[in-house]
């Protein structure tokens, strides 16, 4: 287990930026006395859930004076520097006692769950209610989910447990049936664009360009308005992939094999980078439809217009499709270099003029 990593997802010491309906039913939950044992945030990857539960670990810990979290306290203060002990963070980089743990790392094994166990049975050290956030409940391994299902099943008293979940539909159901679900939608882009000008001084139109690439993910979006460095990275990876399409098989396995031996170490860095790549064959799309103005990269418009012309819709639809499908073998642990170049290899052929 590890301590709260707060950089992406929390904010300097107002709160979060959007999720009003969330927000509000757990204060009201808690003011009644009736927080659920746990619950399981939904939504996509920097949207926010991280955050949230953060919120709640320090809205049932907080000492500060009026409507908690404070933020000030020295309860909150711990919680939002990572540094409460009973505030724990479980995922797949946390220490597991089992060997399996230390070899997988892409999952949350049986270990990391007996050591959750085990924690869960002591009486909260610093604070008044124990918090455990599993972060990827989809991650759980099937004996880790089933061995959690049983502390979920008989929550001790001041024990909360909070889900983090993008791919709701890999949770096992019973863990599901356990917990309150709540669900967190990105953000619409006007008002996290906005969001970002009055709260961190960034620039209208570099505001718009943040939204909008964000997807409407708070997490992403904040760490890029305060940090240059992402922003310009996304940009400059954006750019190598677009590239792609002027190179030949050669320089496009030279990528491939750039990717799988990041693969190696960066799983999620590699994920990122597929999932940066579908938004823009998608904005081809749009493109294609004459709908551009809608463009997620709209920042790249001259190539898009050029690509657009350069590929049937079937074509990009199924490139679309290919790079799911690699995805998907490398989830499945297929050879990181195989699956690539089997994806470039599929790389649409661009359409002869006339
Ligand atoms: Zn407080």
């Amino acid at each position: 287990m590890r301590s709260v990593n707060t950089t992406q997802e929390t904010l300097p010491s107002t709160g979060i930026i959007g999720h009003a309906g969330a927000l509000a039913l757990l204060d009201r939950s808690r003011e009644a006395g009736r927080l659920a044992h746990a619950y399981i945030f939904v939504g996509p990857r920097h949207v926010g859930k991280m955050a949230l539960a953060l919120y709640l670990a320090k809205s049932v810990n907080c000492q500060g004076e009026g409507r908690p979290p404070c933020d000030v306290c020295s309860q909150c203060r711990r919680i939002g520097s990572g540094w409460h002990v009973d505030v724990q963070v479980i995922d797949t980089s946390s220490e597991g006692e089992s060997d399996e743990d230390k070899t997988d790392k892409t999952r949350i094994g049986i270990g990391k769950v007996r050591e959750l166990q085990r924690q869960v049975s002591l009486r909260p050290y610093e604070g008044v209610c124990r918090v455990f956030i599993v972060d990827g409940a989809e991650l759980l391994t099937h004996e880790a989910a089933n061995s959690l299902l049983k502390s979920l099943e008989e929550p001790p008293e001041g024990v909360l447990f909070v889900l983090l979940a993008t791919d709701e539909t890999s949770v096992l159901p019973t863990i599901l049936s356990r917990c309150q679900r709540i669900e967190l939608s990105p953000m619409p882009t006007d008002d996290l664009a906005q969001t970002l000008t009055s709260r961190y001084a960034v620039q209208e139109e570099n505001a718009r360009l943040i939204a909008r690439l964000s997807g409407g993910c708070t997490g992403w979006a904040i760490s890029a308005a305060q940090d240059d460095s992402v922003l310009g990275a996304r940009i400059d990876s954006l750019d190598v992939l677009i590239e792609l399409a002027d190179s030949d098989l050669e320089g496009r396995f030279q990528y491939a094999s750039k990717l799988s031996q990041l693969y190696s170490n960066d799983k999620q860095g590699v994920r990122d980078l597929m999932d940066l790549w579908t938004l823009w064959w998608r904005d081809l799309i749009l493109t294609w439809a004459g709908q551009g103005d809608v463009a997620t990269n709209l920042h790249r418009n001259d190539k898009l217009e050029e690509q657009s012309l350069r590929y049937s819709l079937d074509a990009i639809q199924m490139f679309i499709k290919r790079i799911k499908e690699a995805r998907h073998y490398l989830e499945r642990n297929v050879n990181p270099r195989t699956a690539l170049e089997w994806l470039m290899l599929g790389f649409p052929e661009a359409q002869t003029a006339g």
